[in-house]
């Protein structure tokens, strides 16, 4: 097989170490001879993956003891429902930062539930993409939380600043961008992220939620999106998804291996400033985000001559460069970077612009 590098937004690339480890195990797991995925929940094995995995993700993110870490289902978007259900109480308002595409759908859902007043949003300022500095955000002391997303998948927006709220939880969709550099857990009240791209296989969705904020649920929430009832049940109300959980746990053991979120931070800048530096030096290509808002996950780019898209996705994936066709609805290139992108596979695409730059330029 020849080397190919999978720059898909999610679901992800996956460290290679993970897979084999996950392939040597897949029939017989830790000699019980039956697979992890074919084991009871509730047995005592994978109990203790399941805890060793939250042991491992409470040590990479230095999460407080008065958090509570659930697994769960319903990807990111489950959350857009479950954050406004057990946030806002019954006539709650709720404020929500729109800096692209996945916090706009995250306020839609929640106009299902509530009247979400939008605090601010990104837009065009000399052709680059910014978000508005917090001193213009029309924030209400009344909010029953704060919703972000500091890293848009599809626009390539990434905020390293995190809002100030006195007392108004702070709930921050990380789906793209945890545990990809060092994060201060105590600013906010619930961290949520969809598994799919720095975690693990789609199929599993991680919360981190602040003691104080469970128990808050509307009484219509379905059982299974309520954190009191998850955090009571150890995650384990109805059957989770067993077997993403045990690669969520690989994945966390690998990032230790590693050295841990600060070394992913070094990495992934590495990777980034490669990527953008490259697109920055060249006529041919160009990204549009504000210097201070690009995403070091998600680098969208388009070619000067849109009618060489075709041919460049085309020939890229020929070279081995899978899935780097922009998000559906905005076109262009998108290279996702997360975590398990080795810095090879940046240079060998940084490779394949140039070489493509040379010949059809
Ligand atoms: N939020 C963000 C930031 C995302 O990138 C995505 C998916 N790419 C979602 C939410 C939705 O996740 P899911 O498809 O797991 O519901």
């Amino acid at each position: 097989m020849n080397k190919v590098y999978n720059f898909c937004a999610g679901p992800a690339m996956l460290p290679v170490e993970v897979m084999r480890q996950a392939q040597a195990e897949l029939l017989d797991w830790q000699g019980q001879g039956c697979s992890v995925m074919e084991l009871s929940h509730r047995s005592k094995a994978f109990i203790q993956v399941a805890q060793q995995a939250e042991a491992d993700l409470r040590e990479l993110l230095a999460i407080p003891d008065n958090y509570k870490v659930l697994f769960t289902h319903g990807g990111g978007r489950g959350q857009f429902s479950a954050v406004p259900l057990n946030l806002s109480g019954k006539n709650g308002q709720a404020d929500y930062l729109i800096s692209g595409s996945w916090s706009s759908a995250a306020v839609d859902e929640a106009k299902r539930y509530l009247l979400p007043s939008v605090v601010a949003q990104s837009r065009w300022q000399d052709d680059r993409l910014v978000v508005p500095e917090q001193s213009q955000w029309k924030l209400n002391p009344k909010a029953a939380f704060l919703h972000y997303c500091p890293n848009e998948t599809v626009d390539g927006v990434e905020m390293t600043n995190v809002p100030e709220v006195d007392s108004v939880p702070l709930v921050a969709d990380m789906s793209s961008n945890i545990l990809s550099r060092p994060v201060d857990v105590s600013r906010f009240g619930l961290i949520y992220a969809g598994a799919q791209k720095n975690i693990g296989p789609s199929g599993l969705s991680v919360v981190i939620v602040r003691e104080d904020l469970l128990g808050r649920a509307r009484n219509e929430t379905p059982s299974i999106l309520d954190y009191q009832v998850l955090a009571d049940n150890d995650s384990m109300f109805n059957t989770p998804p067993t077997y993403a959980w045990y690669l969520a746990g690989l994945v966390f053991q690998w990032l230790k291996d590693q050295g841990g979120v600060r070394a992913m931070e070094k990495r992934n800048a590495e990777k980034a400033a490669l990527l953008y530096g490259y697109i920055d030096s060249s006529d041919f290509y160009q990204n549009r985000i504000h210097k201070d808002f690009r995403s070091r996950m998600n680098v969208p780019f388009q070619l000067a001559n849109p009618e060489l898209d075709k041919a460049f996705l085309e020939q890229s994936e020929q070279a081995g460069l899978k899935a780097l066709a922009g998000h559906r609805s905005v076109g262009g290139m998108r290279a996702s970077l997360y975590n398990a992108m080795p810095i090879e596979g940046v240079q060998a695409l940084v490779d394949f612009m140039m070489d493509f730059e040379k010949r059809m330029g």
